[in-house]
Protein backbone atom coordinates (compact mmCIF):
# COMPACT_ATOMS: atom_id res chain seq x y z
CA UNK A 1 0.00 0.00 0.00
CA UNK A 2 1.78 3.24 -1.24
CA UNK A 3 -1.15 4.97 -1.28
CA UNK A 4 -2.19 6.63 1.71
CA UNK A 5 -5.56 4.91 2.42
CA UNK A 6 -8.37 7.57 3.13
CA UNK A 7 -10.10 6.81 6.46
CA UNK A 8 -12.70 9.35 6.69
CA UNK A 9 -15.27 9.87 4.50
CA UNK A 10 -19.32 10.78 4.40
CA UNK A 11 -22.44 9.48 2.05
CA UNK A 12 -26.15 11.05 2.32
CA UNK A 13 -26.38 8.29 5.26
CA UNK A 14 -25.14 11.66 7.08
CA UNK A 15 -24.00 14.78 6.00
CA UNK A 16 -22.49 13.80 2.67
CA UNK A 17 -23.87 14.86 -0.53
CA UNK A 18 -23.19 11.69 -2.61
CA UNK A 19 -24.71 8.08 -2.66
CA UNK A 20 -22.35 5.45 -0.64
CA UNK A 21 -21.94 3.91 -4.41
CA UNK A 22 -21.83 7.43 -6.13
CA UNK A 23 -18.89 8.27 -2.86
CA UNK A 24 -17.11 4.86 -3.68
CA UNK A 25 -17.21 5.27 -7.39
CA UNK A 26 -15.65 8.53 -7.09
CA UNK A 27 -13.00 7.30 -5.00
CA UNK A 28 -11.87 4.56 -6.91
CA UNK A 29 -11.86 6.96 -10.27
CA UNK A 30 -9.26 8.82 -8.55
CA UNK A 31 -7.14 6.04 -7.78
CA UNK A 32 -7.96 5.20 -3.63
CA UNK A 33 -7.94 2.00 -3.13
CA UNK A 34 -8.59 1.62 0.11
CA UNK A 35 -10.74 3.95 2.17
CA UNK A 36 -13.48 4.18 5.11
CA UNK A 37 -16.91 5.36 4.89
CA UNK A 38 -17.35 6.80 8.29
CA UNK A 39 -20.97 8.88 8.63
CA UNK A 40 -22.06 10.71 11.36
CA UNK A 41 -23.44 8.39 14.40
CA UNK A 42 -24.71 5.85 11.55
CA UNK A 43 -23.51 2.65 9.72
CA UNK A 44 -26.47 2.95 7.36
CA UNK A 45 -24.77 3.17 4.40
CA UNK A 46 -22.06 0.55 5.05
CA UNK A 47 -23.72 -2.31 3.28
CA UNK A 48 -24.21 -0.14 -0.12
CA UNK A 49 -20.61 1.01 0.06
CA UNK A 50 -19.50 -2.60 0.45
CA UNK A 51 -21.20 -3.52 -2.51
CA UNK A 52 -19.79 -0.63 -4.77
CA UNK A 53 -16.51 -1.51 -2.93
CA UNK A 54 -16.58 -5.15 -4.33
CA UNK A 55 -17.43 -4.05 -7.98
CA UNK A 56 -14.92 -1.65 -7.96
CA UNK A 57 -12.29 -3.20 -6.30
CA UNK A 58 -11.50 -1.36 -3.62
CA UNK A 59 -10.98 -2.75 -0.11
CA UNK A 60 -13.53 -0.81 2.07
CA UNK A 61 -13.27 -0.29 5.90
CA UNK A 62 -16.59 -0.24 8.00
CA UNK A 63 -16.11 3.10 9.91
CA UNK A 64 -18.65 5.62 11.91
CA UNK A 65 -18.08 9.54 13.12
CA UNK A 66 -19.21 9.36 16.84
CA UNK A 67 -20.02 12.48 18.24
CA UNK A 68 -18.96 12.92 22.36
CA UNK A 69 -19.42 15.71 24.59
CA UNK A 70 -15.78 16.09 26.55
CA UNK A 71 -15.30 18.57 28.58
CA UNK A 72 -18.33 20.37 27.32
CA UNK A 73 -17.19 20.45 24.19
CA UNK A 74 -18.37 18.31 21.07
CA UNK A 75 -15.01 15.90 20.11
CA UNK A 76 -15.10 13.26 16.67
CA UNK A 77 -14.18 9.97 17.28
CA UNK A 78 -13.74 7.83 14.28
CA UNK A 79 -14.53 4.17 15.01
CA UNK A 80 -12.66 2.11 12.21
CA UNK A 81 -13.18 -1.66 10.81
CA UNK A 82 -15.67 -1.99 12.96
CA UNK A 83 -18.76 -4.65 12.65
CA UNK A 84 -21.91 -3.13 11.48
CA UNK A 85 -23.92 -5.41 12.54
CA UNK A 86 -22.71 -5.12 16.29
CA UNK A 87 -25.99 -4.84 18.49
CA UNK A 88 -24.60 -2.65 21.20
CA UNK A 89 -22.69 -0.45 18.99
CA UNK A 90 -26.33 0.07 16.88
CA UNK A 91 -27.81 0.49 20.42
CA UNK A 92 -25.49 3.34 20.98
CA UNK A 93 -25.91 5.18 17.70
CA UNK A 94 -29.50 4.97 18.31
CA UNK A 95 -29.59 6.77 20.85
CA UNK A 96 -27.70 9.58 19.37
CA UNK A 97 -29.86 9.66 15.92
CA UNK A 98 -32.64 9.93 18.61
CA UNK A 99 -31.21 13.16 20.14
CA UNK A 100 -30.77 14.04 16.63
CA UNK A 101 -34.30 14.03 15.88
CA UNK A 102 -35.31 16.64 19.02
CA UNK A 103 -32.04 18.23 18.58
CA UNK A 104 -33.25 19.62 14.30
CA UNK A 105 -36.76 20.16 15.97
CA UNK A 106 -35.11 22.86 18.31
CA UNK A 107 -32.56 24.15 15.69
CA UNK A 108 -35.97 24.96 13.53
CA UNK A 109 -37.53 26.11 16.06
CA UNK A 110 -34.75 28.66 17.10
CA UNK A 111 -34.39 29.71 13.50
CA UNK A 112 -38.05 30.14 13.10
CA UNK A 113 -37.84 32.84 15.75
CA UNK A 114 -34.98 34.23 13.96
CA UNK A 115 -37.32 34.93 10.67
CA UNK A 116 -36.65 31.74 8.88
CA UNK A 117 -39.74 29.32 8.75
CA UNK A 118 -40.14 25.66 7.31
CA UNK A 119 -36.50 24.97 8.42
CA UNK A 120 -37.05 21.23 9.90
CA UNK A 121 -38.81 20.53 6.39
CA UNK A 122 -36.23 21.89 4.52
CA UNK A 123 -33.44 20.29 6.15
CA UNK A 124 -35.35 17.04 6.20
CA UNK A 125 -35.22 17.46 2.30
CA UNK A 126 -31.88 18.13 2.11
CA UNK A 127 -31.22 15.24 4.40
CA UNK A 128 -32.62 12.90 1.91
CA UNK A 129 -33.84 10.43 4.47
CA UNK A 130 -30.51 10.37 6.08
CA UNK A 131 -29.86 11.42 9.31
CA UNK A 132 -29.94 15.04 10.44
CA UNK A 133 -26.90 17.31 10.67
CA UNK A 134 -26.27 21.02 11.01
CA UNK A 135 -24.69 20.78 7.55
CA UNK A 136 -28.52 20.02 6.51
CA UNK A 137 -29.76 23.06 8.13
CA UNK A 138 -26.74 25.29 6.61
CA UNK A 139 -27.75 24.29 3.04
CA UNK A 140 -31.05 25.46 3.76
CA UNK A 141 -30.27 29.15 5.10
CA UNK A 142 -27.26 29.22 1.92
CA UNK A 143 -30.24 28.99 -0.27
CA UNK A 144 -32.17 31.55 1.83
CA UNK A 145 -29.52 33.63 1.10
CA UNK A 146 -28.29 34.36 4.30
CA UNK A 147 -24.35 34.19 3.68
CA UNK A 148 -22.61 32.76 0.68
CA UNK A 149 -21.55 29.77 1.48
CA UNK A 150 -22.27 26.78 4.51
CA UNK A 151 -19.23 28.46 6.61
CA UNK A 152 -20.95 31.32 6.75
CA UNK A 153 -23.95 30.19 7.39
CA UNK A 154 -22.11 27.89 10.83
CA UNK A 155 -20.61 31.24 11.81
CA UNK A 156 -23.59 33.60 11.79
CA UNK A 157 -26.02 31.17 12.81
CA UNK A 158 -25.57 27.33 14.06
CA UNK A 159 -22.27 28.18 16.44
CA UNK A 160 -22.47 29.22 20.42
CA UNK A 161 -23.92 32.37 20.37
CA UNK A 162 -25.66 32.19 17.18
CA UNK A 163 -29.53 32.42 16.56
CA UNK A 164 -29.74 28.32 15.76
CA UNK A 165 -27.18 26.92 18.22
CA UNK A 166 -28.18 24.43 20.58
CA UNK A 167 -25.90 23.40 22.97
CA UNK A 168 -25.30 19.79 22.55
CA UNK A 169 -25.24 16.62 24.22
CA UNK A 170 -23.60 14.08 22.91
CA UNK A 171 -22.10 10.71 24.01
CA UNK A 172 -19.48 10.61 27.11
CA UNK A 173 -16.09 9.41 25.12
CA UNK A 174 -15.35 6.19 27.40
CA UNK A 175 -19.07 5.29 26.10
CA UNK A 176 -18.64 5.90 22.70
CA UNK A 177 -15.20 3.75 22.84
CA UNK A 178 -17.10 1.01 24.98
CA UNK A 179 -19.46 0.91 21.30
CA UNK A 180 -16.16 0.87 18.94
CA UNK A 181 -14.54 -1.95 20.77
CA UNK A 182 -17.72 -4.01 21.15
CA UNK A 183 -17.59 -3.87 17.36
CA UNK A 184 -14.12 -4.95 17.32
CA UNK A 185 -13.20 -1.73 16.19
CA UNK A 186 -10.13 0.66 16.33
CA UNK A 187 -11.15 4.14 17.90
CA UNK A 188 -9.62 7.73 16.32
CA UNK A 189 -9.64 10.92 17.54
CA UNK A 190 -10.85 12.87 14.12
CA UNK A 191 -8.91 16.19 13.25
CA UNK A 192 -7.55 16.88 16.27
CA UNK A 193 -6.44 20.87 14.85
CA UNK A 194 -10.43 21.72 14.41
CA UNK A 195 -10.62 21.61 17.95
CA UNK A 196 -9.14 24.87 19.10
CA UNK A 197 -7.35 23.49 22.37
CA UNK A 198 -4.27 24.22 23.81
CA UNK A 199 -1.28 22.01 23.60
CA UNK A 200 -2.08 20.57 27.43
CA UNK A 201 -6.25 20.49 26.11
CA UNK A 202 -4.84 18.45 23.48
CA UNK A 203 -2.29 16.22 25.80
CA UNK A 204 -5.12 15.30 28.23
CA UNK A 205 -7.74 14.66 25.84
CA UNK A 206 -5.49 12.51 23.98
CA UNK A 207 -4.08 10.29 27.31
CA UNK A 208 -7.83 10.00 28.64
CA UNK A 209 -8.87 8.60 25.13
CA UNK A 210 -5.96 5.95 25.67
CA UNK A 211 -7.07 4.99 29.22
CA UNK A 212 -10.34 4.24 27.57
CA UNK A 213 -8.56 1.82 24.84
CA UNK A 214 -8.13 4.64 22.07
CA UNK A 215 -6.06 3.85 19.49
CA UNK A 216 -5.25 6.55 17.21
CA UNK A 217 -5.15 9.98 16.27
CA UNK A 218 -5.75 11.69 12.93
CA UNK A 219 -2.76 13.15 11.86
CA UNK A 220 -3.38 13.87 8.38
CA UNK A 221 -7.05 15.41 7.46
CA UNK A 222 -8.26 17.31 4.64
CA UNK A 223 -8.97 20.07 7.31
CA UNK A 224 -5.07 20.00 8.47
CA UNK A 225 -2.50 22.17 7.48
CA UNK A 226 0.91 20.38 6.73
CA UNK A 227 1.91 21.94 9.95
CA UNK A 228 -1.20 20.29 11.78
CA UNK A 229 -0.07 17.05 10.73
CA UNK A 230 3.64 17.71 12.04
CA UNK A 231 2.03 18.88 14.77
CA UNK A 232 -0.35 15.80 15.38
CA UNK A 233 2.74 13.51 14.56
CA UNK A 234 4.67 14.83 17.81
CA UNK A 235 1.84 14.44 19.92
CA UNK A 236 0.80 11.11 18.44
CA UNK A 237 4.13 9.50 19.13
CA UNK A 238 4.47 11.55 22.67
CA UNK A 239 0.86 9.71 23.47
CA UNK A 240 1.75 6.46 21.91
CA UNK A 241 -1.31 6.69 19.48
CA UNK A 242 -1.46 5.41 15.79
CA UNK A 243 -2.01 7.73 13.10
CA UNK A 244 -4.64 7.92 10.58
CA UNK A 245 -5.21 9.83 7.38
CA UNK A 246 -8.80 11.35 6.39
CA UNK A 247 -10.41 14.05 3.95
CA UNK A 248 -13.50 14.37 5.65
CA UNK A 249 -14.89 14.23 2.52
CA UNK A 250 -18.71 15.56 2.37
CA UNK A 251 -19.00 16.08 -1.57
CA UNK A 252 -17.63 17.69 -4.45
CA UNK A 253 -19.33 21.23 -3.62
CA UNK A 254 -18.44 21.34 0.12
CA UNK A 255 -14.96 19.77 0.81
CA UNK A 256 -11.76 20.49 2.08
CA UNK A 257 -10.29 18.02 -0.43
CA UNK A 258 -10.57 16.11 -3.50
CA UNK A 259 -10.84 12.30 -2.64
CA UNK A 260 -7.72 10.53 -4.02
CA UNK A 261 -5.43 14.09 -2.63
CA UNK A 262 -4.06 12.90 0.75
CA UNK A 263 -0.78 13.53 1.50
CA UNK A 264 1.55 10.99 2.97
CA UNK A 265 2.07 10.68 6.59
CA UNK A 266 5.02 12.39 8.67
CA UNK A 267 7.77 10.16 8.41
CA UNK A 268 8.08 9.17 12.58
CA UNK A 269 4.46 8.18 12.37
CA UNK A 270 2.93 4.38 12.66
CA UNK A 271 -0.07 4.17 10.46
CA UNK A 272 -2.78 2.27 11.72
CA UNK A 273 -3.87 0.79 8.79
CA UNK A 274 -0.40 -1.72 9.86
CA UNK A 275 -2.28 -2.92 12.54
CA UNK A 276 -2.52 -7.07 11.91
CA UNK A 277 -6.44 -7.97 10.19
CA UNK A 278 -6.89 -4.41 9.48
CA UNK A 279 -8.15 -5.15 6.35
CA UNK A 280 -11.38 -3.99 5.24
CA UNK A 281 -14.92 -5.90 5.08
CA UNK A 282 -14.66 -9.34 5.03
CA UNK A 283 -16.22 -10.60 1.12
CA UNK A 284 -19.35 -12.19 3.27
CA UNK A 285 -20.03 -8.90 4.23
CA UNK A 286 -23.86 -7.75 4.14
CA UNK A 287 -24.80 -7.08 0.94
P1 LIG B 1 -23.59 18.18 13.64
O1 LIG B 1 -22.87 16.89 13.92
O2 LIG B 1 -25.00 17.96 13.16
O3 LIG B 1 -23.51 19.16 14.77
O4 LIG B 1 -22.87 18.83 12.40
C1 LIG B 1 -21.48 18.86 12.33
C2 LIG B 1 -21.07 18.94 10.88
O5 LIG B 1 -21.25 20.26 10.42
C3 LIG B 1 -19.59 18.67 10.69
O6 LIG B 1 -19.36 17.31 10.52
C4 LIG B 1 -19.30 19.42 9.41
O7 LIG B 1 -19.67 18.63 8.30
C5 LIG B 1 -20.23 20.60 9.51
N1 LIG B 1 -19.56 21.80 10.04
C6 LIG B 1 -19.32 22.10 11.33
N2 LIG B 1 -18.72 23.29 11.45
C7 LIG B 1 -18.57 23.75 10.19
C8 LIG B 1 -18.02 24.93 9.63
N3 LIG B 1 -17.52 25.91 10.40
N4 LIG B 1 -18.06 25.07 8.30
C9 LIG B 1 -18.59 24.10 7.51
N5 LIG B 1 -19.11 22.97 7.98
C10 LIG B 1 -19.10 22.80 9.30
MN1 LIG C 1 -20.13 16.46 8.63
MN1 LIG D 1 -15.97 15.58 12.27
MN1 LIG E 1 -16.30 13.83 9.34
Amino acid sequence: MDKTPDLHTHSTASDGTLSPTDLIKRASAAGVEMMALTDHDTVAGIAEAARAAKAAGLTLIAGVEVSVTWNGRTVHVVGLDIDPNCANLLQGLQELQMYRVWRAEQIARRLAKAGFDGALDAARAHAKGGLIARTHFARFLVERGVAADIRGVFKHFLVHGKPGHVPSEWAALAQALEWIEAAGGHAVIAHPARYGFSRGKIQRLCREFRECGGRGLEVVSGSHSRDDAFTFARHATEQHLLASAGSDFHGPESSWIELGQLPALPDNCKPIWLLPGFSGMPANAPA
